[in-house]
């Protein structure tokens, strides 16, 4: 019998990490509980599980951080012999040489290294880790040298490194990064605790984005992509064309799902809330199950009656379930927005564009 398709994997091979980033969204990482350390073992069971169950047509490795496992190159062997992509979502610092080797022999599709400023007291204010920026940065561009197309930077942009945008992308481009991953900080886990000093307001998350858009504009051989949805009525994506802007669709057949090393099964990589295990009901049961599907599909108050919501869909709403406990309310990064955000409540019943 095939097995059930889906098209991507968020695959959390460990909760543990090297660094202690302050925007860091993994739910466990509040800073409350000690993490368990990395199980190659677990992790191969789960993994080995997982594509029993489902063909996956990309699978993401990350965490926590990934490369902490030694065995992720076989695990990684082992996705790519069950006819999977596979990208690696990775802070950079443990990558050596020979491990960016053994990915280009593998055929990994992708690297995602944040870099999150051109200075170098900024990224590690941010990550924790003294160190963490010669490592990342030398990391990526030995990544563009081994897999030039595979080679992805990732740019959180928070309140503390805005001031840097511009000058952070020419130094990605410069290390030969073919693709940029630019995020807005998005509230959550260890970022809670510091949302007051990370959250970028209107003003200034819309300069950020203006500036990439302006250097992707000037630099046509880099993509851009935007991955964190940001409320449509903080933010209209229009007037950045060069940067591609992803919307989240609560259909799971359509959108990546996120299953950590113990087979739990939750939205996405931002979201706390497990909907089902892989170890107790198979993949597609779990994904398929109404009560899950339900519970994606409510529409948040404010959002009713919006004409963007099926684009907006209420921003980050793992995010809600972050801070609110609930996937019914919009994204609390509208909180910092100061005013109210409903088109149909303000009477604005047509988006500007
Ligand atoms: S954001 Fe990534 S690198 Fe930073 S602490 Fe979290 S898992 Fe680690
Ligand atoms: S009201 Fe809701 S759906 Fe409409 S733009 Fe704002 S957050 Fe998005
Ligand atoms: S809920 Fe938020 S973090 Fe999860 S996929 Fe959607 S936009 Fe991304």
């Amino acid at each position: 019998m095939a097995r059930f398709h889906t098209d991507n994997i968020v695959f959390e091979l460990t909760q543990a990490c090297n660094q202690c980033c302050r925007f860091c969204y993994n739910y466990w990482r509040d800073g409350s509980t000690p993490l368990p350390p990395p199980s190659p073992k677990t992790a191969r069971r789960t993994l080995r599980r997982l594509l029993s169950q489902a063909s996956v047509g990309t699978i993401s490795f990350s965490g926590g951080e990934p490369m902490l496992l030694k065995n992720i190159h076989d695990l990684a062997l082992y996705a790519r012999f069950r006819g999977s992509h596979v990208n690696v979502l990775t802070n950079g610092t443990l990558l050596t040489q020979d491990a960016i080797d053994n990915f280009a022999s593998i055929g990994i599709g992708a690297i995602q290294i944040p870099v999150l400023s051109c200075r170098k007291e900024v990224h590690e204010y941010l990550t924790g880790l003294s160190g963490s920026w010669d490592k990342a940065a030398g990391a990526l561009r030995r990544v563009a040298e081994a897999i030039p197309a595979g080679a992805c930077a990732v740019l959180v942009i928070t309140k503390v490194n805005a001031p840097d945008v511009t000058g952070t992308l020419e130094m990605l481009r410069n290390a030969g990064a073919r693709a940029v991953m630019v995020n807005r900080f998005n509230i959550g886990g260890m970022g809670l605790k510091h949302s007051e000093e990370l959250v970028l307001d209107e003003a200034t998350l819309k300069k950020a984005f203006a500036e990439v858009e302006a250097f992707a504009a000037s630099n046509p051989g880099m993509h851009f992509v935007s991955g964190v949805c940001t409320p449509l009525c903080m933010m209209d994506t229009a007037p950045y064309p060069h940067i591609k802007f992803s919307w989240c669709s609560t259909d799971f057949s359509r959108r990546p799902v996120a299953v950590d090393c113990m087979g739990n099964v939750r939205f996405c990589n931002h979201s706390p809330v497990t909907i089902g295990n892989i170890f107790e009901k198979p993949l597609e049961d779990i994904l398929t199950d109404p009560e899950a599907i339900a519970r994606y599909a409510v529409v948040p108050d404010k959002c009713s009656g919006c004409r963007m919501l099926s684009r907006c869909n209420g921003g980050c709403r793992a995010a809600s379930e972050q801070v609110y406990g609930s996937f019914a309310q919009a994204d609390p990064v509208l909180e910092f927005k100061g005013e109210d955000c409903s088109y149909s409540m303000t009477g604005r019943t047509e988006y500007p564009r």
